[in-house]
């Protein structure tokens, strides 16, 4: 089935009533009717709702949804984008591993995979993921992970997925994609044999800018990388927490399945009910939006190469920029998602920019139908000492759009007003 559909709805089978919206079972906690149902639950002899903590009927309807969406075998939701990020590491090293990390890549992923994880005893090298010919040389023994984006937030690059791929597999290291920007729609990572999605669903799954949530989602056969891989002993050794359950033994996605009994249980970052279910109803639509958004942004981005007043535009569905090509060829139909960046020429510029529009907001997030416009240098990245904005691509007059739903000519008209 086509991804529209599956959005609408799989893993949703109507009973009793026969509501046609998905339930939202906003429970804490299950009657298991019997001793025996019980243990067999707590022994995955049989698999059904334990906690909300663990697992929850509606939240479930949303991994089974998103897994199918973007081609995998399994996913889990937690409770942020950034709890997200961090399972899916903390799934695979421990103190004195490695992971080695894209430069261009979301802030707060940034810090907390350099900075957070360090005081864990989990280092980071940071790689090129535009090109990745640095990476091979980075890796080693303790490497346990590669972090990349598909398409950057905020630098509105796109990666070489398929070099990262391979240089992954040759050392038999995981390899972990940030799909947020993207969206499953553009872009699938697992059919590129990426192993792991992590999304923010806070941005474009969410679309109306309604709540935070992240998602974990593995690959078909992501468990045969696992299995008998010296790289991961977690997966092939009992495990002492859990009754000395061995992962590889399992006949079941053991890569968000060791997310689920082991991180989730113990750290406890799940999402409350009522925001899966939100999740839904933007995954609904999130075909149709995102195409919008698309178009909406190409617009925009012609029309300001075309202004006088602007130096240079970043968008990946514009002729002029460097990841054209890429573009064309591997996101759906060459649409580029919605967020662009424009050289204003001056701190003061910009500043004017954003004071004088209308309908954008300043606002530090992306993804929603209302349109979003952010000056990197004052926010985001104002802790960033002068020479490394710079080399990130943040100067001074640096002006980000996320561009929203609304009339696309209307946009222009608060952009060109701006701007006199
Ligand atoms: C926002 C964002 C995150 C963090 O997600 P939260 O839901 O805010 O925790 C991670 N990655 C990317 C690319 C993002 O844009």
């Amino acid at each position: 089935m086509n991804q529209e559909t599956l959005a609408i709805h799989h893993g949703y089978e109507q009973e009793g009533l026969g509501a046609m919206a998905v339930p939202l079972y906003q429970t804490t906690a299950y009657d298991f009717k019997t001793a025996q149902t019980a243990a067999n639950r707590f022994a995955l002899k049989e698999l059904g709702p334990i906690y909300t903590r663990l697992n929850n009927p509606t939240t479930e309807i949303l991994e089974n949804r998103i897994s199918a969406i973007e081609h995998g075998a399994a996913a889990i939701a937690t409770s942020s984008g950034q709890a997200a990020i961090f399972y899916a590491i903390a799934n695979l090293a421990e103190s004195g591993d490695n992971i080695i990390v894209a430069e261009k890549i979301y802030g707060g992923a940034t810090t907390l995979l350099t900075h957070t994880l360090k005081r864990f005893g989990i280092s980071a090298k940071i790689f090129d993921s535009d090109n990745a010919d640095d990476l091979e040389d980075l890796i080693d023994d303790k490497t346990k992970a590669i972090f990349f984006e598909s398409l950057s937030n905020p630098h509105i690059s796109v990666s070489n997925t398929d070099k990262i791929v391979q240089i992954a597999n040759r050392y038999h290291v995981v390899s972990i994609c940030d799909n947020t920007v993207a969206t499953p729609i553009l872009y699938n990572p697992l059919d590129k044999g990426v192993d792991v999605v992590v999304h923010s669903a806070s941005k474009y799954i969410t679309g109306q800018g309604l709540a935070i949530g992240g998602l974990i989602i593995e690959r078909d056969e992501l468990n045969q990388k696992l299995i008998d891989n010296k790289r991961y002993p977690q997966f092939n050794e009992p495990d002492e927490s859990y009754h000395g359950l061995v992962y590889a033994n399992l006949p079941f996605p053991i890569f968000t399945l060791r997310v689920r009994l082991s991180l989730i249980r113990d750290i406890g970052a799940t999402p409350a009910p009522f925001n899966s279910w939100l999740f839904i109803q933007g995954l609904e639509t999130l075909a149709l939006r995102i195409k919008q958004h698309s178009q909406n942004t190409l617009k925009i981005a012609k029309f300001l190469e075309s202004h006088p007043k602007v130096k240079s535009v970043n968008y990946p569905g514009l002729k002029s920029s460097p990841y054209y090509d890429r573009v064309q060829k591997e996101f759906k139909d060459g649409y580029a998602s919605g967020l662009l960046s424009f050289e204003s020429g001056s701190f003061e510029f910009a500043e004017q920019i954003l004071n004088k529009t209308k309908i954008f907001s300043v606002v530090v997030n992306i993804g929603d139908s209302k349109s979003i416009i952010t000056h990197p240098a004052s926010t985001t990245h104002m802790q960033v000492p002068p020479k490394d904005l710079e080399k990130s691509g943040v100067t001074p007059g640096l002006v980000r759009l996320s561009v929203g739903l609304e009339n696309v000519d209307d946009l222009i008209e608060d952009l060109k007003q701006a701007m006199e």
